[in-house]
């Protein structure tokens, strides 16, 4: 039997708590029940610097019963901050880490597909959300539009796929020789490769509380997501420069050629021919040394450069 531990980070979730702590308690129970998971499993709660209760409510969860753990940071450091807080801090002690939401948006009932998949050999199981009939029309078009963005820019990440996931130890043990600071884990997780697989469920509606994601936080993350995954942005002025560079090319010629003819004001040669080559070069030129830049980052982060999954040897 697996030893399952349920990783949620918490922020201000004073509102939620108890009753997420009261469902996921008799979900646990019915799986331990049927011996799908071992007695030693547990619910983790994070607590990221909350203002509120939070952590005074874990801590009384933790009192009443040896199934709550709880973790607090010293400060607010975000959500995929306290999510990879938690699975590092649980990793030694179980078979594998489901992470999910204080507000139990995504349904805990798929849990138990989670477990039958990753004890089928799956390393990495992800949640993906089946349909975005809950989403304001204004959410679910820039979420999507964020995913094909993504795609575009040579992103892997799984479609309508959010934190909601089960992580085996050997893959969290992997997860942790990624060092870089600003975290995207969806975008991180499937560089991690092993077998994996989806498992669809529907999302519901936060049940009380407010969301911690406000409309700034969501771009900011989006744009992290980006920025950390990708150099095309780089590319892209590259291109821009190479453009107009040639353009300028063009340009001159064009303008040589009116010279000669001698169908020109004077001056109106030299300055459109220096307008269109110093723009032309100076977006190359930036471009160029992005390129470098670009380089310098994805270097910085000092990932790993491939995880051997077996290694037969007689
Ligand atoms: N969260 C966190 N730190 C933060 C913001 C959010 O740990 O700084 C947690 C929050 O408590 C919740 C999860 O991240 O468990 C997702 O937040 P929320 O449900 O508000 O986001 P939404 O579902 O609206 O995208
Ligand atoms: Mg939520």
């Amino acid at each position: 039997m697996k030893t399952i531990y349920f990783v949620i980070p918490c922020y201000n979730e004073e509102e939620v708590l108890k009753e997420t702590a009261k469902r996921l308690e008799e979900k646990m129970e019915s799986l331990m029940e049927n011996k799908k998971i071992s007695e030693n499993s547990r619910i983790v709660f994070i607590d990221d610097g909350s203002k509120d209760s939070t952590w005074s409510i874990i801590e009384e969860l933790n009192k009443l019963d040896e199934k709550f753990s709880g973790i607090k940071l010293s400060r607010n450091r975000g959500h995929q901050n306290a999510l990879l807080a938690g699975l590092m801090t649980v990793k030694e002690k179980c078979d594998a880490a489901i992470s999910l939401d204080a507000d139990l948006q995504d349904d805990i009932n798929v849990v138990d597909k989670f477990i039958d998949r990753f004890i089928d050999g799956c390393e990495i199981v992800y949640g993906v959300r089946s349909d975005r009939k809950m989403d304001t029309i204004f959410k679910r078009t820039t979420a999507q539009g964020f995913y094909r963005v993504m795609k575009v820019l040579g992103v892997d990440i799984v479609y309508n796929h959010a934190d909601y996931r089960l992580m085996s130890k050997r893959s969290l043990d992997e997860l942790e020789n990624f060092k870089e600071v600003n975290l995207f884990l969806r975008g991180i997780v499937p560089l991690i490769g092993f077998k994996s697989d989806i498992v669809l469920y529907e999302r519901n509606e936060r049940y009380a509380g407010e969301s911690k994601y406000p409309l700034k936080k969501m771009l900011l993350f989006a744009f992290e997501g980006i920025t950390s995954f990708s150099v095309k942005p780089i590319r892209i002025v590259l291109g821009v420069g190479i453009v107009m560079f040639l353009s300028s090319l063009v340009a001159l010629i064009y303008s040589l050629v009116v010279w000669i003819l001698g169908k020109t004001v004077h001056g109106w040669t030299t300055l459109v021919s220096s307008v269109w080559m110093l723009g032309g070069l100076q977006l190359l030129g930036m471009g160029i040394i992005g390129e470098y830049i670009g380089k310098i980052y994805m270097e910085s982060k000092g990932r790993p450069k491939f995880i051997v999954e077996k290694f037969i040897n007689k």
